[in-house]
């Protein structure tokens, strides 16, 4: 792979050039792109191609390589977590999510996170490297490819900070939206952030109205500092600020994920204090069930605590919906299963 372009990377603009440079036909670009964002592995299957472009393709590019590393399927939702493994030995995680209205995937933007939350346990595994944009789009066709499905809703919230890789996430993004592609629409993508307020305010400005979900997890700085070191940097007034803007540029609806922490933020003045701060803003609540990890002492809130939390938010006029927990017997959520393999192959 050494020297050798990753098609995948590539936008139809960035192909043509490539086509250009290898003296080929600027036309095909169009109709390599179509192959691989059907899946095609394999330079050989693109048939409207002549052998001597094959060839010359195969001497200078790729088309992605991810390697399914490891494969659990929910024996009670049919969640599948797959870990993929990258050419240079690095490992990704990815999920499959079975809904009434299709499959979602979530996928991750880094390798490893510097966010450093503490309920999160992609922290403990540091920081490697930014994926690039065909790397993030492979984990896509390659659960596609496996599950013999189509892929309706992509979900950024695996592991990562996804505004921290902002112009491979946003390329990502366009590529994955394009109508010679997947052809996913903007609505059926989040991106989830923990609060990167300048690159909030650029991706309000990219004309893609995807739902933007924020990590707040906290109604005011001092618990968030706690459990977010990101917090110092960017307020929670702040990240509401950018927040207010982003709604009133994209008209799409905000939503705040709140992981709830026993003891930590799921009390009643909590409630009130988040409601008070965000209540009559364009936005949805997602109350999760804080996934236990073996590194936090921290515990999930009661199934009492979150219901008194939810119903307060909603005395106010705010959205609220508690979160399911898929695949809670495969080691589903937010970095489990890569620290689980890494630590049981170390
Ligand atoms: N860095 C991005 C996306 C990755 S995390 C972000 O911060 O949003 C995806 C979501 O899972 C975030 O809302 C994150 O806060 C949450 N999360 C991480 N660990 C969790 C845990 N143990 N329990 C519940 N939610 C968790």
């Amino acid at each position: 792979m050494e020297g050798k372009v990753n098609l995948l990377d590539l936008t139809i603009e960035e192909m043509q050039k490539l086509l250009a440079d290898m003296g080929q036909e600027k036309f095909r670009a169009k109709q390599i792109f179509q192959w691989i964002h059907k899946g095609i592995k394999d330079i050989d299957e693109m048939t409207n191609l002549s052998k001597t472009l094959r060839q010359e393709l195969k001497n200078n590019t790729y088309i992605g390589k991810l390697k399914v590393h490891e494969k659990y399927v929910s024996k009670i939702d049919g969640t599948t977590k797959y870990l993929f493994e990258l050419p240079d030995g690095n490992l990704i995680e990815s999920v499959l999510m079975v809904y009434k209205h299709g499959l979602t995937v979530c996928i991750s933007s880094q390798i490893g996170c510097k966010m450093g939350c503490k309920f999160c346990a992609s922290t403990g595994i540091g920081f490697m490297r930014n994926l690039s944009a065909g790397e993030i789009l492979d984990q896509v066709l390659s659960i596609e490819t496996d599950a013999g499905k189509r892929v309706g809703h992509v979900v950024i919230m695996g592991i990562g900070e996804p505004l921290d890789n902002y112009d491979n996430v946003v390329k990502f993004l366009r590529l994955v939206n394009h109508p010679e592609g997947l052809n996913i629409g903007y609505r059926n993508i989040s991106v989830s952030t923990c609060g990167l307020v300048p690159e909030m305010m650029d991706l309000s400005k990219e004309s893609m109205p995807i739902t933007l979900s924020i990590s707040l997890h906290a109604p005011n700085d001092e618990i968030r500092e706690k459990i977010m070191p990101i917090n110092k940097r960017y307020s929670i007034d702040k990240i509401l600020e950018a927040c207010k803007i982003y709604t009133e540029v994209t008209k799409r609806r905000i939503t705040f994920e709140y992981a709830m922490i026993a003891g930590v933020n799921d009390s009643r003045e909590n409630a009130l204090e988040l409601a008070h701060k965000i209540k009559g803003m364009l936005c949805h609540v997602n109350l999760i069930p804080m996934n236990p990890i073996e590194a936090a002492d921290l515990k999930k809130s009661s199934r009492e605590y979150i219901e008194q939390f939810k119903s307060i938010l909603e005395r106010y006029g705010i959205d609220t919906t508690v979160r399911r927990e898929l695949g809670s017997d495969i080691n589903a959520a937010c970095g489990q299963l890569r620290r689980s393999t890494m630590e049981n192959h170390s």
